[in-house]
């Protein structure tokens, strides 16, 4: 952990890392002070499995082996560490400002019954993303002699919280930092709370006529409020408001670019794409907006690629497609003044900055010098005056600043250790079970597999043709267990692992089962396959001696989470430590603080999870700016109109009926009602 940035020369992460051994074969992203470079390559797909980086049990394990571990520099700087007690630290302000202990902070929050799961939301970091992110555009325009500002904008789709929108624009205020709204509700919320002056509100979705009177109407309230044209019938809709109201509109155009986003995204762009115009569409708007004398107000060019932009490559191609629009526009007398680079902006859950998915080859300067020195070069070249630039970066901004926290239930293990010795009398297929685990060796560990795996198999086929009593399929699975464990010992000490290998860590793997489900708070996890680093948040100076899988409380067998972030593509299995009978294990998932949030859905009736506000205060301690409640019983039951003092009455009219026949005695009544009523009032999740 060498790094000292500041947020003048800024940007979360991390460039100056020592490049381990580790890591050398992959693509490290470019130098800060540079402009990308061009190529990229991909994420390193080693074949290699997570078998053989499962790390052999050492002496003594220190928390840098947990930092290696669970890579949380690559992802969490400058944010998030672990201190000497074996606790993940926060830092919301890097190495600016103070740091307090995450477990610490988790543990006050339970005795002020905040039960977990818990969102913790540190608004600093949020300060934080939006100053460096503002950083780096003023340093690129120092750099280039750029002839013009950057305005960012948040995406309230990204996070619609009204606490932290109204933290977002107070944060903003210094850089003029606007909002975006893709739909008519967040309208209302960014000309609701947008009063920053000079801050730009750029409107975008699909609007109807009140949508687009209401964004012509709050210039007049003192917003530059920018109707965005995404859809040929918008334009005829816009020329008549502005006739109706007598007042001349600020009109963007979306392209449609030809050059492509990659990943899970891609298809946000390209002539298929679902929004924007196409070249011909936007000249045909630029004849009508003629036509209507309002070829002036047509002042914006806007582009959004996908989001999660992996490559720096992609940023480069859209950047200079659209400069090239923005001068051909400015050409044909449009009032041109802001080119507006939409989302994309990635963020490295994996840290492994590459271009895998996960991941981006490129740092938030890398982002913002290509920006600024594309569109000068074009506007340079056609004589052009440089326009104002936008971004709408949202997951860049929003990820880091929400951590949530959540507790361990239980867990359940395959049967490990050694079985008893097989006697000559036992039968046949006991027998050979017992020889292949007394006889395997790292010479013959692979083929023992397969001969292990046939006799479970064989002894199920007996059993179900009768040859086989139960306790000896019991004693049959018992022994192909122990073969399964033995080899995976062996095979986690070898630096190659057959590929018919690589499933036995995952078929070996303890499950861990969460207060948490996935649906609500993790559902981009289920829904897309994303990635989130996940870990302990406590004993990280204790070897996580166990490999797992999670599973939520909904009973979805999608309800889990069995890929993690990994060095080398994704690994199937966490490292974990043993639960302890009288002590709480906390886990932590990072950088879901964008769109998880509004994403998450009611499956099984969990609802949405307790959240925090937190702020650091000067005297190293911290402050809570709000507490948001979670969902009760009563509130998720209202959502599928289930009316709670219904659903009372229904059970004391059962109880009542039972206790006149008898069924049930006055006290055990009461409890159940008591238990019933109680209930509705509380938190979805288990309580710990
Ligand atoms: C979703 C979206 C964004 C935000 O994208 P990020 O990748 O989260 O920064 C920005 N602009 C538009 C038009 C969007 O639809």
């Amino acid at each position: 952990m060498g790094r000292r940035s500041t947020a003048m020369n800024a940007d979360a992460e991390s460039l100056d890392q020592p490049t381990t051994a580790k890591n050398q074969s992959k693509v490290v992203e470019a130098d800060q002070e540079t402009r990308s470079m061009q190529g990229d390559r991909e994420k390193v797909n080693s074949k290699q499995s997570a078998i053989a980086q499962a790390s052999v049990s050492s002496p003594r394990w220190t928390i840098e082996d947990s930092e290696e571990l669970y890579r949380i520099n690559g992802w969490g700087e400058p944010y998030f560490s672990i201190n000497a007690a074996g606790h993940v630290t926060v830092s919301p302000q890097g190495d600016r400002g103070g740091s307090l202990d995450l477990y610490e902070l988790v543990n006050s929050l339970k005795l002020r019954n905040l039960d977990l799961p818990l969102l913790i939301r540190f608004s600093d970091i949020l300060s934080d993303r939006i100053e460096r992110l503002n950083a780096a555009f003023a340093k690129a325009i120092a750099r280039y002699n750029y002839e013009g500002a950057y305005r960012g904008v948040f995406p309230v789709k990204c996070n619609q919280q009204r606490h932290l929108v109204e933290s977002l624009v107070k944060f903003g205020k210094p850089y003029q930092f606007g909002l975006e709204a893709g739909s008519k509700p967040e309208l209302m919320i960014a000309l609701a709370n947008l009063k920053t002056p000079g801050a730009l509100l750029i409107c975008n979705g699909y609007k109807d006529r009140e949508y687009i009177e209401m964004a012509i109407l709050a210039q007049q309230l003192g917003k530059i409020a920018i109707i965005v044209l995404e859809q040929v019938e918008e334009v005829p809709m816009v020329i008549a408001a502005s006739r109706k109201l007598g007042i001349s509109p600020v009109v963007g155009v979306r392209v449609k670019l030809s050059s492509k986003g990659i990943g899970r995204w891609g298809t946000s762009a390209g002539d298929r794409a679902k929004f924007g115009l196409t070249i011909p569409e936007i000249l045909q708007t630029v004849d009508l907006l003629r036509e209507a004398d309002l070829l002036d107000s047509l002042q914006l060019l806007h582009y959004h690629i996908g989001s999660q932009i992996s490559a720096i490559s992609v940023v480069k191609d859209a950047i200079r497609e659209a400069s090239q629009v923005y001068v051909e526009l400015a050409k044909l007398g449009a009032g041109m003044r802001y080119l507006d680079v939409g989302g994309g902006l990635g963020v490295d859950y994996d840290g492994s900055k590459t271009n895998f998915y996960a991941s981006k080859n490129y740092n938030v300067q890398n982002y913002a010098n290509d920006i600024v020195a594309e569109v000068k070069e074009a506007c340079v070249e056609r004589a052009i005056p440089m326009p104002t630039l936008i971004s709408e970066s949202g997951r860049a901004i929003a990820s880091h600043q929400s951590v949530l926290v959540f507790n361990v239930l239980g867990t359940s293990d395959v049967p490990t250790g050694a079985p008893d010795p097989v006697g000559a009398a036992e039968h046949l297929i006991i027998r050979n079970l017992w020889e292949t685990y007394d006889s395997l060796t790292v010479e013959n560990y692979q083929e023992a597999y397969h001969d292990a795996a046939q006799f479970k198999e064989e002894a199920v086929s007996l059993f179900n043709f009768g040859y086989v009593s139960l306790p000896e399929r019991a004693r049959a699975e018992r022994l192909f267990w122990a073969c399964c464990q033995k080899i995976l010992e062996i095979a986690r000490q070898q630096d190659y692992v057959p590929d018919d290998l690589e499933d036995l860590e995952k078929i070996m793997a303890s499950i861990y089962y969460i207060n948490l489900s996935v649906f609500q708070s993790a559902p981009d996890s289920w829904a897309i396959d994303q990635l989130f680093p996940i870990m302990p948040i406590h004993r990280l100076d204790e070897e996580p001696t166990k490999r797992a899988t999670l599973a939520d409380l909904t009973c979805d067998s999608d309800g889990k989470i069995d890929q993690f972030i990994d060095l080398r593509d994704v690994k199937h299995v966490l490292e974990l430590h043993p639960l302890h009978a009288d002590q709480p294990y906390y886990l932590a998932m990072f950088l879901g603080g964008a769109y998880q949030e509004i994403m998450g859905n009611l499956h099984n009736l969990f609802g949405d999870t307790n959240a925090v506000h937190i702020t650091l205060t000067p005297n190293k301690g911290y402050q809570i700016d709000h507490v948001v409640k979670g969902d009760t019983m009563t509130e998720v039951l209202g959502y599928v109109q289930y009316d709670s003092e219904d659903l009372v009455e229904s059970i004391r009219q059962q109880t009542e009926l039972a206790l006149q026949e008898k069924r049930i005695t006055l006290q055990d009544s009461q409890l159940l009602l008591q238990n019933y009523e109680r209930s509705l009032s509380r938190y979805t999740y288990l309580s710990s």
